[in-house]
């Protein structure tokens, strides 16, 4: 199948693109690089053995896409691309709304002119706001709580209206719990630009000793250790569940919203022991006072996935945080080391730092 990856040079589309390679489809990327970089396809082309297609245009650009969408016979798109700091949604919303709501009808629209009617959407678990109850399923209501959520909601009500109006459209909105990790081989991962505003790309810093400590927002929730609980999911997984997604989408037609998540929380302190028991290195913490507008806890049901899918993530919290490190050493986070000059003694039988990648 011809795939469209949009931001398919991003964190979860370039794991995406390489699970598609490696099950035969052909894969074409299309991002405007507002938060990755162009040299992920050269990347892809190490790992996959293949030249993968990128066009470099924003998805607001219907005449581009369309084009894209015609001249390499797609058949199904992925859209990935869009914003996603929910901090910075708060301070611009419009951006949010402009890049990620107006962005998804342009695909929409390029869609339609190009006939073509399978979309996967990377939706977010923040869609269901404060928990009800635990485990979150589909059926729990919904309720976003900033411009980031709330934009990724709008996009669900959209595809919903415009898979009512075309029974042809195949639409599945996949809504990420917390995607961690990196690809094994070290050459793609997570690449946040700054301080990480995410616990997992932190953790990764301080146990590099990059930064000094992690700061625990809140010990004082009532969970098993009264710091806050994520189901955090490898980016593997995540990858491999889209191709599940796509496998269904070929049987159905419509609408319809699944979860991915592995079921399982962990706590901070229980992220952080991990990640030093995988690093072999300290991760001093600090509690601090709660961030605003963080909930206690959130994880998944993920039996709609297993039933419908027929899907479930297979890595372990160990495999997460190794993969994680390995990239932090091996991947971009060693080049900011270095340009910091602070590379951290790589203990021994770690792969070597290997910056310009062929
Ligand atoms: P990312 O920022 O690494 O990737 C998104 C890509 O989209 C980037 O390469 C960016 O350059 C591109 N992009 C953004 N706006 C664009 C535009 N207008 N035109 C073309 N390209 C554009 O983020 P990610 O972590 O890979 O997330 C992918 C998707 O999954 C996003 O929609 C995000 O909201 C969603 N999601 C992510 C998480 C997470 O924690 N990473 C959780 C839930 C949902
Ligand atoms: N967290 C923390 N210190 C950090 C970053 C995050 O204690 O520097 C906590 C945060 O309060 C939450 C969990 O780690 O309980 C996951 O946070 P993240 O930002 O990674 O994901 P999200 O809150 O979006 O689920």
């Amino acid at each position: 199948m011809n795939i469209l990856l949009t931001g398919g040079t991003g964190y979860i589309g370039s794991h995406t693109a390489v699970a598609l390679a490696e099950a035969g489809h052909h894969v074409v990327l299309f991002d405007n690089f507002c938060n990755s970089q162009p040299d992920v396809a050269q990347r892809l082309h190490t790992l996959t053995g293949q030249a993968l297609p990128l066009v470099e245009g924003d998805v607001r650009n219907t005449a581009l896409l369309t084009h894209t969408l015609q001249a390499h016979q797609i058949s199904a798109v992925i859209h990935f691309a869009g914003l996603k700091a929910v901090g910075e949604s708060v301070a611009q919303p419009l951006d949010y709304y402009a890049n990620n709501v107006q962005g998804s009808i342009s695909l929409l629209q390029a869609m339609q002119a190009a006939q073509v009617n399978t979309l996967v959407f990377s939706s977010s678990a923040t869609v269901y706001g404060e928990p009800h109850y635990l485990p979150l399923d589909e059926t729990h209501p919904t309720a976003a709580t900033n411009p980031y959520g709330r934009s990724k909601l709008h996009i669900e009500e959209i595809l919903r209206d415009a898979c009512a109006a075309d029974p042809a459209l195949r639409v599945l909105c996949l809504r990420y719990f917390n995607p961690v990790g990196a690809h094994a081989s070290g050459l793609i991962g997570d690449n946040p630009r700054g301080v990480p505003n995410n616990l997992m790309p932190y953790l990764s810093r301080v146990a590099a000793g990059e930064l000094p400590h992690v700061n625990v927002f809140g010990a004082d929730y009532p969970t098993i250790d009264g710091t806050g609980v994520r189901d955090y999911i490898h980016v593997a997984d995540l990858a491999s569940g889209h191709l599940a997604a796509l496998a269904h989408l070929a049987q159905r037609p419509g609408f319809d919203v699944i979860n991915l998540g592995t079921g399982q929380g962990y706590s901070v302190l229980q992220m952080i022991d991990a990640f030093a028991a995988a690093s072999g290195r300290p991760v001093p913490h600090r509690i601090v006072p709660r961030r605003a507008g963080d909930i206690a806890a959130c994880y998944a049901r993920p039996d709609k996935a297993a039933r419908l899918l027929g899907w479930q993530a297979t890595r372990t919290l160990q495999d997460m945080c190794r993969d994680t490190w390995h990239w932090q050493i091996r991947g971009a986070g060693h080049e900011q080391l270095e340009q910091l000059g602070s590379v951290p003694n790589l203990p021994p039988g770690n792969p070597q730092h290997s910056p310009h990648i062929p």
